[in-house]
């Protein structure tokens, strides 16, 4: 036994348990405390030093899900993406950024880095290549994301990680679409890994946190700035992280095939134009997401005809939510250009292919057929307006 691997689901389910000695309850007992004793103590604890008991038991499920040596929890995905960004960029450096990232991930660099003196660039795709002809002389991190927003792009992780490693350059990755359940990029090379909790972690659409994991020596560095910074999550909201991370095996493969399941249907639908979906033999990422995913994650997006409106398919919805945010165990649709991606301009849009009638969709546990049969009737309402007008 000795040798043994854990699945994923006993990962989930145990891994950084805290006993409770005391009453031999069955789950964690939260301890609330902002002030521990200082003398005969081996470790100073501190919430905001992110070594409270249930933190750091929390940070060992979260390290065996990624295959790293360590992890830290934050606040949110971007207090974790920013104070990982900031602990590896200093004065002088340059960071490579892929185009198609995370809607507040891009703001953060565009506001806040030149003021610190610090050079960005966005690749122009998301093929290693692009990444390879935006390094300078003074690059220090390359940041890629995928899948990718909204568009579900595919970049290859192992391309990536290998050019990092090839010019002594850091790795970073947003693994939050894919969940550590579907990609683990460590595994490919990649030195830190970054979540929003907030998504596919927590699962149930009420937290908000942020996740880095990376070996010992790179977490070090990331808490010494993350202390300084300040974005720690709170006791409570640590202790239901836990609760959710013990089902989201179960939640992300249910949530995977029902994505497979609707993007099959939708790319069978003539009232539907485009699917996109890494999972699809059709999606030109296919190949080389089936070599670095496990399962092809539970978001997609397509385009309905120009004939059938969105905004008013949006209203004829009666299961799916057209709301915020993704990743919840309750099916959500919403429109890009509408939300995440309303700040840009038409024209860059366009660039990234992000058409006024792209909608975005993220698959909860619900019956596929269920989802389906909701779709069907709101598309039918909305001819039938369309006729009646
Ligand atoms: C939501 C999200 C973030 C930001 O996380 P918050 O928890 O909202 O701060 C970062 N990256 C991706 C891919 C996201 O979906």
């Amino acid at each position: 036994m000795n040798n043994h691997k854990k699945g994923v689901n006993t990962i989930c389910t145990h891994v950084g348990e805290l006993e409770d000695k005391e009453f031999k309850g069955a789950v964690s007992p939260l301890y609330m405390s902002t002030s521990y004793q200082f003398e005969d103590v081996d470790v100073k604890r501190y919430p905001r030093y992110y070594n409270t008991p249930n933190q750091e038991a929390l940070c060992q499920k979260l390290a065996a899900l990624e295959h790293t040596e360590s992890a830290l929890i934050f606040g949110s995905g971007m207090a974790a993406i920013s104070t990982a960004l900031m602990t590896f960029l200093q004065q002088g450096d340059h960071v490579v950024l892929q185009q198609t990232i995370y809607g507040g991930t891009y703001h953060f660099a565009v506001s806040q880095l030149e003021r610190f003196g610090i050079e960005y660039s966005f690749t122009e795709g998301w093929e290693v290549s692009d990444f390879e002809k935006e390094i300078k002389s003074n690059t220090k991190v390359l940041y890629l994301e995928t899948p990718s927003n909204p568009l579900l792009t595919i970049t290859d992780i192992k391309g990536v990680a290998d050019l990092a490693k090839k010019k002594g350059i850091l790795s970073m990755i947003d693994n939050t679409f894919a969940s550590p359940i579907n990609q683990t990029p460590v595994d490919f090379g990649i030195d830190v890994v970054v979540h929003s909790a907030t998504k596919y972690m927590g699962g149930h659409s009420d937290i908000t946190a942020g996740v880095v994991a990376a070996s010992k020596e790179h977490i070090h560095m990331v808490w010494q700035t993350g202390i300084c910074f300040g974005g720690s999550l709170s006791e409570y909201t640590v202790w239901l992280l836990e609760r959710s991370l013990k089902t989201m095996a179960i939640r992300v493969k249910a949530q995977n095939e029902n994505a497979m399941k609707m993007a099959t249907y939708l790319s069978e639908n003539k009232d539907v134009d485009n699917v996109y979906y890494p999972g699809l033999k059709t999606h030109p990422g296919h190949e080389v997401a089936k070599s670095q995913m496990t399962g092809f994650g539970g978001m997609l997006s397509f385009e309905l005809n120009p004939e059938i409106d969105a905004s008013l398919f949006f209203k004829a919805l009666k299961l799916i939510k057209p709301s915020m945010s993704l990743a919840g165990i309750e099916s959500t649709m919403l429109s890009p250009t509408q939300t995440s991606h309303s700040l840009m301009s038409p024209e860059d849009r366009a660039k990234q292919g992000i058409k006024d009638s792209l909608i975005r969709f993220s698959l909860g546990i619900e019956e596929t057929e269920d989802l389906i049969a909701d779709i069907e009737q709101a598309i039918a309402n909305v001819k039938s307006m369309a006729v009646t007008a």
